[in-house]
């Protein structure tokens, strides 16, 4: 059976969502599983193919409205990035960083120019963005970020560097956070832009299906309307970062589903001592716990989304969720390998690269002991950052 299916939770959905979520499955089936290994294997993932699918179904800005965007729920957004995550969380990722991040901060913060002319193909999966907070010195801690923009008489002009940012070769804009002597500002940066130039990670044993890249700004010289007029401080780039990190409280129990799925076909059909591993009670008990653990994090994903319809979702809520959720899809992801025995660590399955992908999530969007201390900042009223 469908190990989220464990509590009836599908009839709460309303219809539209389960249809939506058929439609995303139906894509991730046909567009991703029969090839995400060899994407994986070979560290390559062709971006621009996925978000041209992917638009076409509404994926990208899913959530925001006007400009060509779906306009659909959280609980309707946070369900495909569920079922993408079942594909790959690197695919998750493509359309979460443009979505939530690079397509929600203009969307939030752009001018009406700069919406009109960045959202509808970014929506349509024409334009590809990215999304350039971390630097390689500056992690967990964005404020103390070295990459400058001044101005120029009526210009501004960015130097420093973006590390790990998430589709950023393949990326037609970026949207770069930056130190001014009035505080951080966001900027509209077209790649092509003289100055600017990306590099592709490589040697990554995590999210391989996924493009990453560091960015260097070379005295890149911008015209004033680059800037998100709307974005002042580091709230503007954190408020983008919420945004993200809801859609993986969801995401990371498409990736925990996936794996234990693949563990329940497996443990039924595998037999040793002349009969199925399912038969074991000690197989039994892992798979019951994970499940449980499944359906907690789901429960937990719902309660978000609906939250976050009602537009009452707190930053520490998100946080809450991220934290479980992520944790939990990484024990789930180890368990259903040890399940597998040596098939566990083969490609053929989908369990180890889960597991490998999630230590990725683990960190990005806010690693789990940022999470913990955002949390542990709401109980005691007492930040530990500072
Ligand atoms: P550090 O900040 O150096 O942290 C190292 C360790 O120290 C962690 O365990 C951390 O929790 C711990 N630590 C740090 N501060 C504290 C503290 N105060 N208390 C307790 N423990 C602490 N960034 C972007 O801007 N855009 C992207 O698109 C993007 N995509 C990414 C894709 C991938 C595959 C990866 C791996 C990262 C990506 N990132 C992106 C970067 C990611 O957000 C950072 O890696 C993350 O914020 C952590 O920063 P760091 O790696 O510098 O680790």
């Amino acid at each position: 059976m469908d190990p989220l299916e464990l509590l009836d939770l599908d009839g709460t959905l309303s219809p539209e969502d389960r249809d939506m979520r058929a439609v995303v499955r139906r894509v991730v089936d046909e567009r991703v599983r029969p090839h995400v290994a060899t994407w994986y294997e070979e560290g390559r993932v062709p971006v621009r193919e996925l978000a041209a699918e992917f638009g076409k179904l509404g994926l990208l800005g899913m959530h925001l409205t006007g400009y060509g965007c779906a306009g659909a729920t959280a609980t309707a957004y946070g369900l495909a990035c569920l079922e993408l995550e079942a594909g790959d969380s690197g695919v998750r990722s493509l359309v979460s960083v443009q979505g939530s991040l690079a397509m929600f901060a203009i969307h939030r913060y752009g001018s009406e120019e700069q919406r009109q002319r960045w959202l509808p193909p970014m929506a349509a999966g024409e334009a590809i963005g990215c999304f350039g907070l971390t630097e390689p010195d500056h992690g967990s801690d964005p404020a103390g970020m070295a990459t400058r923009a001044r101005r120029d008489g009526g210009d501004w002009v960015l130097t420093g560097g973006k590390m790990w940012i998430t589709n950023a070769p393949v990326a037609d804009v970026a949207v770069i956070w930056a130190r001014t002597d009035e505080g951080v500002r966001g900027f509209a940066v077209p790649m092509d832009t003289p100055g600017v130039t990306a590099r592709e990670i490589t040697h990554k044993m995590s999210l391989r299906a996924s493009s990453t890249g560091e960015i260097v700004l070379d005295d890149v010289r911008l015209p004033d309307d680059a800037r998100l007029p709307g974005a002042e401080g580091l709230k503007a780039p954190l408020s983008c970062l919420t945004e993200a990190r809801y859609g993986i409280v969801w995401g990371a129990l498409g990736a925990a589903r996936d794996c234990l799925t693949t563990a329940l076909d497996y443990a039924v059909s595998r037999e040793q001592f002349g009969r199925p591993i399912a038969g074991f009670q000690l197989t039994q008990a892992k798979l019951a716990d994970m499940a449980v653990e499944l359906q907690k994090g789901y429960l937990l994903a719902r309660h978000l989304g609906t939250l976050a319809d009602a537009g009452r979702l707190r930053p520490e809520q998100v946080s809450v969720g991220k934290l479980n959720n992520v944790r939990e899809a990484i024990a789930i992801a180890r368990q259903c390998r040890t399940i597998l025995g040596a098939n566990g660590i083969s490609a053929e399955y989908p369990v180890m690269r889960h597991a490998n992908n999630l230590e990725s999530v683990l960190t990005y969007e806010g690693t789990s002991e940022v999470h913990q201390l955002v949390i542990g900042q709401k109980l005691t009223g007492v930040s530990a950052f500072v």
